[in-house]
């Protein structure tokens, strides 16, 4: 498949589909990066992989209904964001963690073309708001930029040199599975010590558990038994360190500087511009969870990649996947390119 560059446009408008494990978004993107006749609905896992590619069609359709007439003639074609690992060139899912496995080797591209009679564009969810994020938002103009998503995982892109990097299979940049901790908690893909299983929403609450299990935690057992199902979420964590608990401090701080020092091996193996952090928990943190990775990578990186990168935070927030599939029908679908 051609590769993803950012600033390659495509000459007419395209239908976005943003596939996450909890929701679905839709809209169309015009090329000033804006969006229309946006749409939504819940991602039905449990009614397996051919009633959600039915709802996907059916969001698309209803977008190009509301499609003024203009635009909907001369669409330059769909593109999907959906999570990894997938196949972009088939089109096709691998085994995606967050949609379960029955999703396992499901095609994506091929039944959207057939029943919109659209060219169909799929590729991970990261890298098409890496995309998003270079044309449209916090890395605009960057040649080398990462983008990192920290919420329920840790997911990633890396554009080195002007291009998404790929990999052998076009599955490089999955950043939540470096190992940090030879010895640390397990993750969610097997391994362990990742950062994925340091810094994730379900790492925060994992690590969380473990204190309140072993009764090292009165503040947060109070508010596990507080919960309507008895246990704790990254969000519950986070708020008890506002609150003032010292625990839910120690794992906070743990998640915060797990992240941090992944920082550090980012910017001295890639060199890079900016990184760019969104997700719900850094979102939910702001400047807190920015802060410490700033801290460690101008005290522990090499000196001129340190002074180089800006760490910020991602600019498009839930539109990210949406706003990036401009690029991407762009760069994947042949004689989508503008001039
Ligand atoms: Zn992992």
């Amino acid at each position: 498949v051609n590769p993803l560059v950012p600033g390659v446009m495509p000459a007419a408008p395209v239908l976005a589909l943003d596939l996450g494990g909890s929701r679905i978004r839709a809209a169309l993107v015009r090329l000033d990066g804006s969006l229309a006749a946006r749409d939504e609905g819940r991602t039905r896992r449990e009614a397996g992989p051919a009633a959600v590619i039915g709802d996907i069609v059916a969001l698309l359709q209803a977008v190009r209904s509301r499609t003024p007439a203009d635009a909907a003639t001369r669409l330059a074609g769909v593109g999907i964001a959906a999570p990894g690992p997938l196949d972009p060139a088939a089109g096709r899912l691998i085994d995606t963690p967050n949609l379960g496995p029955a999703f396992r080797d499901a095609d994506l591209a091929a039944p959207v073309s057939q029943a919109l009679g659209l060219p169909v564009a799929v590729e991970r969810d990261t890298n098409v708001a890496l995309l998003g994020e270079c044309g449209f938002g916090a890395a605009r103009a960057a040649r080398n930029a990462i983008y990192i998503t920290v919420s329920t995982g840790v997911g990633g892109a890396v554009l080195a040199d002007g291009r998404v990097l790929a990999g052998a299979d076009g599955l490089a940049g999955e950043i939540g599975h470096v190992v940090l901790d030879l010895d640390g908690p397990p993750c969610g893909c097997g391994g362990r010590g990742h950062l994925e299983s340091l810094s994730s929403g379900t790492g925060i609450a994992r690590a969380a558990a473990e204190l309140v299990a072993a009764g090292a935690a009165p503040g947060l057992s109070a508010v596990a038994a507080g919960s309507p199902d008895g246990l704790l979420s990254a969000r519950d964590v986070a708020a008890a360190e506002e609150a003032g608990d010292p625990e839910a401090r120690r794992v906070m701080e743990r998640a915060r500087e797990a992240f941090a020092g992944a920082m550090v091996g980012l910017v001295n193996v890639f060199n890079p511009e900016v990184i760019v952090v969104g997700g719900s928990v850094a979102h939910g943190q702001g400047e807190r969870w920015l802060t410490p990775a700033r801290t460690r990578v101008a005290a522990e990186a090499f000196r001129v990649q340190a002074a180089r990168v800006r760490i910020v935070p991602a600019t498009l927030g839930d539109d990210v996947g949406l706003v990036g599939a401009l690029g991407l029908v762009a760069c994947r679908i042949p004689g989508a390119v503008g001039r």
